[in-house]
């Protein structure tokens, strides 16, 4: 239904067996939750945006799926040339440093070999010509440097990309502050044409030069998943992204329309919101009554047609319609950039819910604001539990909610 699967589960992924095994073997237990979201999105075939901090396991985030995909000759949609190739068939892995590449290079020995797939490693500052011998190996991995793997891209027949497949681009933001924005574009040429590869992108960042250098890469919004890993966790708990403002009004249901259509008139312009009922019909009487009172609205959930949900997506994706109505049907997965408010009309019903909810906003660094309504009615329960996620999150907590605080 157009949300992306997140797998919490090693086994909910089809990697292999012994990929199975060194993932235990390595003392882990979970995928983290790059990995959840990054794994089915670069297995569906898509070309993939993920912007994550460091330390938050990027690396088999990217890794893991392409050895799946060359293992199983699985190769990107649109490669037909590449079933002729598919022994030459190749991933091509750019990292911006010597260390990372290197590191990167143990990750794919560590992971690679159980499946059999090989890895080279090329990094200045060490002899080509050995780099080169290994290069001839023929291993279906190759991790490196922007520098020298342009310098080999120089010496006629040392090296082609033309049977590259499958690009990763790592700390894609730090590349760019080290200046090698030349030598991306030189790669990017170099490469098979978008539509017969699968680029994964990642960043630690979002800024308007990177999202330029990645659309050169991308195939397109139609072929290209993002994921915004906004959401911590500490100790398997989610936690709220510190970066969206959380504000509470306390508000029985019979207020809430009033409240909401003040809210909403004292916004701008350019405000995008996603507003959160907590069932269909709910969903359906706010889309309605606001855009009887003149504003933009669409609605998702569960019980709307596919087309109807998608074209609600796009309008609000396009800023036709500046406010979006939705179940949590829409919460999870939903990577919509732009997001500037988030609107609980309805608290959520449990806390994980909510802290997935605020979390369409303040994405990638951006800030962003989310509003809760609280019902003295129905919403005591869940109280200390909101407490506690807004505070670890460093936000205000209003004094009808301190009473909850353990
Ligand atoms: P990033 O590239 O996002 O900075 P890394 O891929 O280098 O992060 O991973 C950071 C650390 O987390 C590494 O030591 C890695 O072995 C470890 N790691 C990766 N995946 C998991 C996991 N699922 N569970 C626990 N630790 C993991
Ligand atoms: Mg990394």
């Amino acid at each position: 239904d157009g949300r992306l699967p997140c797998w919490n589960s090693f086994r909910d992924a089809p990697f292999e067996e012994p990929i199975q095994q060194a993932l235990s073997g390595a003392g882990f237990t979970e995928p983290s939750p790059v990995q959840a979201q990054a794994w089915p999105a670069a297995l569906s075939g898509k070309d993939v945006i993920g912007v994550a901090k460091t330390g938050s396991g990027k690396t088999l985030g990217f890794l893991l799926p392409v050895f799946h995909r060359i293992s199983t000759k699985n190769l990107p949609l649109g490669a037909t040339e590449a079933m002729t190739m598919l022994q030459k068939g190749r991933g091509l892995l750019v990292s911006p440093t010597r260390e990372l590449a290197m590191q990167i290079h143990k990750e794919c020995v560590k992971f690679g070999t159980p499946i059999g797939i090989s890895a080279t490693v090329l990094y200045g500052g060490a002899n080509a010509n050995a780099q080169i011998q290994e290069l001839r190996k023929g291993g279906q991995i190759v991790v490196a440097t922007p520098g020298r793997l342009c310098d080999l891209l120089d010496r006629k027949s040392c090296l082609t990309l033309n049977n590259c497949h499958f690009i990763i681009l790592d700390e894609a933001d730090r590349m760019l502050d080290m200046g090698f924005e030349p030598q991306l574009k030189q790669i990017t040429t170099a490469l098979p044409e978008k539509s017969s590869r699968q680029t994964l992108f990642f960043t630690a960042t979002w800024p308007k030069a990177v999202r330029k250098v990645a659309a050169k890469f991308m195939r397109g919004e139609q072929e290209t998943i993002e994921i915004f890993i906004g959401e911590g966790t500490a100790n398997g708990e989610l936690v709220a992204n510190k970066s969206v403002k959380q504000t509470f009004i306390e508000a029985q249901d019979d207020m809430k329309d009033k409240i909401l259509y003040d809210f909403l008139c004292g916004l701008d312009e350019k405000a995008s919101v996603v507003i959160f009922a907590n069932t269909k019909r709910r969903v359906d009487f706010v889309a309605k009554m606001f855009w009887q009172e003149g504003f933009t609205t669409c609605a998702v959930h569960g019980d709307k047609q596919q087309h109807e949900r998608d074209t609600s997506l796009r309008k609000f994706v396009s800023k036709e319609c500046a406010i979006l109505v939705a179940t949590d049907v829409a919460a999870r997965g939903l990577d919509i950039k732009g997001v500037t408010h988030v609107v609980n009309f309805d608290m959520a019903r449990d806390c994980d819910s909510y802290i997935h909810r605020i979390g369409r906003t303040g994405r990638a660094g951006e800030v962003g604001e989310a509003v809760t309504f609280w019902n003295p009615d129905y919403d005591k329960v869940c109280s200390p539990a909101l407490v506690k996620i807004a505070r670890d999150a460093g936000q205000e907590v209003p004094a009808f909610l301190q009473k909850y605080e353990k």
